[in-house]
């Protein structure tokens, strides 16, 4: 018995090697379908390296073809494509779709929400990730973060914002709750895909945008046509996202998903790094290289108006829609917790080396 018994336990062994071998040859071929042109770094880095990690882990057995908008030109359609089949993958940001599910801007970032430490530990120690593939599962998708580029500056503008009447009427780009926040404000609001700021702009289709941050907006030349630099208020921690096909990620041999996820969240943090890094690049050189750009401020009425007004409508998505105000709830808790630590830790840091600078 106990011979037969060990015979069955080698055969069950030999069974499950061949079996791990095949998996791990499975050829596997995936397409992912970028918001972004191919050449909008740091965004594109972030799928380019899951490709490049899921081909080495893979021994170049699971090969994703990334495409930019370019070749697709569907760049705010990114969420349909994966959601039909079309591409296995998308890469993009949730708040693009706002309007067929409100609480999906909100996994992106949302005005005067949390900067992006305490975004990060929402989403993977404060079950915000949970509450994200809970909401995308409807659509038959699997989201995960896809890269945080901190706090965004607050946009380009043609005039000095000097108090709430210069807002009104004017024609600006600026999506997210950010965007209902402006339009509640008197501003007329449009969305536009990253591809087209420049010329929107320059035609005079928008007075003013924002777009990312210094290391992403001065290459794009917007202040050229609107030289006052607003610091940022609506996009603390804009975190962008890698959408899956469901029941393709479920046909994964375990081993391509372990991979896939891996790279996913390292490629993710990488792209934080390298964004910090082209804006503090930017930075250094604003002054003597771009001497025309006003950086500002907004007056702090127009913060206030600002900030009543986002409370305004992200209570109203709570009020229609018990999902949105679970995920709201989550945050606003985990904000106010995670905050004072901020306050401890980075701020106080902050505000004690700036006293001892030379
Ligand atoms: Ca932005």
């Amino acid at each position: 018995m106990k011979r037969t018994g060990t015979v069955a336990l080698a055969l069950a062994a030999c069974i499950l090697v061949a079996t791990a071998a095949m998996a791990a040859e499975k050829k596997v071929r995936w397409n992912m379908a970028m918001t972004w042109n191919s050449t909008l770094t740091p965004f594109v880095n972030a799928p380019t390296k899951v490709a490049k990690m899921v081909s080495d882990m893979t021994d170049g057995n699971f090969v994703i073809k990334v495409e930019g908008a370019e070749k697709h030109k569907a760049p705010l359609e990114i969420l349909d494509m994966v959601k039909g089949g079309q591409y296995q993958m998308g890469h993009s940001a949730s708040y693009y779709w706002k309007g067929k599910d409100a609480v999906t801007a909100i996994f992106t970032t949302m005005p005067f929400g949390m900067n992006n430490d305490e975004q990060n530990a929402w989403l993977y120690y404060g079950g915000g990730l949970e509450l994200m593939q809970e909401r995308y599962s409807q659509f038959g998708l699997y989201a995960f973060p896809g890269g945080n580029t901190g706090v965004q500056m607050g946009g380009w503008f043609r005039k000095e914002i000097k108090s709430l009447d210069d807002l009104k009427g004017l024609k600006m780009r600026i999506p997210g709750i950010a965007g209902e926040v402006f339009a509640k404000l008197g501003v007329n609001v449009t969305n536009i895909a990253p591809g087209e700021l420049y010329t929107s702009l320059d035609r005079g289709t928008i007075d003013a945008l924002e777009w990312v941050g210094p290391g992403m907006d001065i290459k794009m030349g917007f202040h050229k046509i609107a030289p006052y630099y607003y610091a940022g208020w609506h996009e603390p921690a804009t975190d962008l996202q890698f959408l899956i096909n469901k029941k393709e990620f479920d046909k994964l041999p375990p081993s391509y998903q372990a991979a896939l996820r891996t790279a996913i969240q390292a490629a993710s943090a990488d792209m934080h790094y390298e964004n910090f890094a082209m804006s503090a690049d930017a930075w250094a050189s604003i002054k003597t290289e771009y001497p025309n750009i006003k950086v500002m401020t907004f007056p702090d009425p127009v913060l206030a108006a600002m900030k009543q007004a986002t409370d305004e409508v992200l209570d109203g998505y709570a009020a229609q829609d018990p999902f949105f105000k679970k995920v709201l709830d989550s945050q606003r808790a985990y904000m106010k917790k995670a905050r004072e630590w901020t306050k401890m830790s980075e701020q106080y840091y902050l505000e004690q080396s700036a006293k001892v600078e030379q």
